[in-house]
């Protein structure tokens, strides 16, 4: 009884590491085209532009005020003038 019942274990182990090793195979073809693209187009939430220098910056390093985007402190400064 306990015999059958770590043979399912096993199997079940077994299965999930495969799963885990065709999904990881299955996963990695996606991320090329992602690095793809050149800048212009914005990665879903990950890299935002500066509405100042148009530069592109990490979303968690941009700085956001008053709404808008910048990818520094300078540029939030320099926003309003010319
Ligand atoms: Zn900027």
């Amino acid at each position: 009884m306990i015999v059958r019942f770590l043979q399912f274990l096993l199997a079940f182990l077994v299965v999930r590491i495969l799963w885990g090793l065709i999904r990881s195979l299955f996963s990695k073809p996606a991320s090329p085209p992602r690095a793809a693209p050149a800048g212009k187009t914005e990665q879903r939430g990950e890299v935002v532009r500066c509405e100042r220098c148009d530069l592109h910056v990490p979303k968690e390093r941009a700085v956001v005020r008053d709404g808008r985007t910048f990818c520094s402190d300078d540029c939030v400064d320099s926003r309003g003038r010319a």
